[in-house]
């Protein structure tokens, strides 16, 4: 099927929008056996669903003459999970239907209800919504919903792990039976089946997910990093891409808030989007990246679903996603509609089997790599910088004017330095992250013996082998909670069940002090028993040690994922 064969209205509209060829899901669903029938679709975001019920929704918004009639209630009902895919979804179907002179009324909860209702009353053949608003509106009487054709269920697993199953089961059984359902999924599971049975007739099914997969244009990379180097690998990687949109995932708003102000305080244009936001700001931040005012934008999950920003060719998972399905949802915010893009997982490497075993399941190949240092950076910088001021550029008058002037006074040389340290100028800085090779970190483990250390204290900590106990996120986890620095820890003796290290007696009692303070039940590694012993380690032959003990490193025993190495990024307490 070729747009070409769709009412004028439609193809024209598609063709404005550069839109020449159908996605495989828009191909499906205009295949004449899916003409007039129930669908349930599994399509991910990006592989063009949005135009795909748009278009199948045609027959259902056209009376006989093939136009559309003056709406007496909405023909179409679309529900979506959020507020922001729902306006999108409604961008989307604006221009689609702006030739065919369609009225499409949005109803998201934040925004103003009783403009709704007016937009209502004054008609629409197309309502976009999420589950909650549009159910208020049905219940006052708002939305009639007695003259619907045709209703779509966006993300319908979104929708109902978010659970809005009794809004949408109360919104599908006010809509006439004849209607038609269209059922779009990333996923399949038991509770969309229920409710395809339920809700849909002799459902035609579609799957455009493994034959094409919805992500084939990203590049997935996977990067170590010791934890308490998260925030700097960010920004290097940010320097390192300078994508033109870059969306960074957070597991929750605290973190999201953290990593937000951590950019700003480094001087990128930054937005967050999460569950905190009032909904104009997240329009506000919303409207920043599409005008590219701004450039990064940091999210939760739920915040940043569905959204679709053209130029977002960067993703990067600060915190892992929870699981697979996650990991593709936040990925395929880039590499949409053909474009490339590049999804980037920041792993702490306690955590590298997990997220291994996560992208065998997903069948994705990920290229695992050493964060970007400040050469590499510097490095692209430079090209980029030639790439920008080598670029032919017309100039005016003015423009020539003051370079006459500037001329007279300066030689050209010093000039192009100018100019070339006034764009570098705006860049924000590289980090430089503690090497993460098995050298340094044997660099790093070396014999401590040395001045300070004559006198020491030595304390217990109740993880050992067993835990995945290792200097490499204890020693960050010994400074965050006890307040002092590396230097300040001496040797570190790794047991079965237990850690032991020394700390100068001078600072002892400091330490301990700022242990107690530190300490929080509801956190996996601050929950963690650090004390005082006074007998110190006492099976040395079976400890790895720090001081003046073998050469090779300490031993892991890497058992399992999810030990207490699993620290969320950063321990500031949320203030309010
Ligand atoms: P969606 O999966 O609906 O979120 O769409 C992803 C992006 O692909 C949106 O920006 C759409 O406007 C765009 N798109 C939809 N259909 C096509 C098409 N046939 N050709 C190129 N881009 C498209």
């Amino acid at each position: 099927m070729n747009f070409s064969d769709l009412p004028p209205f439609l193809s024209e509209a598609l063709a404005e929008r550069g839109y020449a060829q159908p996605t495989p899901v828009q191909a499906a669903v205009l295949e004449d056996h899916a003409g007039g029938r129930d669908l349930i679709v599994s399509a991910q975001t990006g592989s063009g669903k949005t135009v795909a019920f748009g278009l199948a929704m045609a027959d259902d918004l056209l009376g006989e003459a093939g136009t559309l009639e003056p709406a007496d209630g909405p023909a179409a009902l679309v529900i979506a999970p959020t507020r922001e895919l729902a306006l999108q979804v409604s961008r989307e179907l604006i221009w689609l239907y702006a030739k065919a002179g369609a009225r499409v009324v949005t109803c998201v909860g934040g925004m103003d209800p009783s403009k709704e209702r007016r937009n209502l009353a004054h008609g629409a053949h197309i309502v976009v919504g999420t589950p909650g608003r549009l159910r208020d509106h049905l219940e006052r009487g708002a939305l009639d919903l007695s003259a619907l054709k045709a209703i779509v269920l966006d993300e319908a697993d979104e929708m109902l792990d978010m659970g809005f199953r009794e809004d949408l089961e109360e919104i599908l059984d006010a809509t006439p039976e004849s209607r038609r359902t269209l059922l779009f999924s990333a996923t399949m599971p038991r509770p969309i089946a229920e409710l395809a049975k339920r809700y849909q007739r002799e459902a035609v099914r579609i799957s455009t997910i493994g034959g094409e997969r919805g992500h084939g244009d990203i590049a997935y990379q996977a990067v170590t990093v010791s934890p308490s180097e998260i925030e700097n690998a960010v920004v290097n990687l940010l320097r390192f891409h300078e994508a033109e949109t870059a969306m960074l995932f957070c597991a929750t708003r605290d973190n999201v808030r953290h990593l937000h102000a951590t950019l700003q305080e480094r001087g990128f244009a930054v937005v967050a989007l999460s569950g905190e936001h009032s909904q104009s700001e997240r329009n506000h931040a919303m409207q920043a990246l599409r005008d590219r005012r701004v450039r990064v934008c940091v999210a939760t999950d739920v915040a940043a679903r569905g959204i679709d920003l053209p130029t977002l060719s960067l993703v990067i998972h600060v915190e892992i996603p929870r699981d697979a399905e996650t990991l593709q949802h936040r990925s395929g915010r880039t590499g949409r509609a053909g474009k490339k893009g590049t999804a980037v997982l920041i792993v702490p490497y306690q955590r590298r089997r997990r997220v291994e075993g996560m992208l065998r399941g997903a069948r994705i190949e990920a290229e695992w790599i050493e964060a970007p240092t400040p050469q590499m950076i510097r490095a692209k910088d430079r090209e980029r910088l030639l790439g920008a001021l080598l670029e032919p550029v017309e100039f005016d008058e003015e423009d020539r004017e003051l370079a006459t002037r500037l001329l007279a006074e300066r030689s050209p040389e010093d000039i192009a330095a100018a100019l070339v340290r006034s764009h570098r100028a705006s860049l924000p800085q590289p980090e430089d992250l503690i090497a993460n090779t098995p050298e340094a970190r044997r660099e790093a483990q070396k014999d401590r013996h040395r001045a300070g250390f004559e006198d020491v204290v030595w304390f217990r900590m109740e993880v050992g082998r067993r835990q995945n106990a290792d200097p490499r996120w204890i020693l960050p986890l010994l400074c965050r909670r006890g307040h002092i620095t590396r230097n300040e820890i001496g040797a570190i003796r790794i047991g079965g069940n237990e850690t032991y290290f020394q700390v100068p007696r001078q600072i002892a009692g400091k330490f301990g002090a700022a242990l107690a303070r530190t300490a929080n039940s509801e956190d996996e590694q601050d929950r963690i028993l650090i004390e005082q012993s006074a007998a110190g380690p006492r099976d040395d032959a079976r400890a790895n040690r720090r001081n003046g003990g073998p050469p090779h490193a300490p031993r892991v025993h890497r058992k399992g994922p999810g030990k207490p190495g699993g620290k969320p990024f950063h321990k500031r307490k949320p203030r309010d």
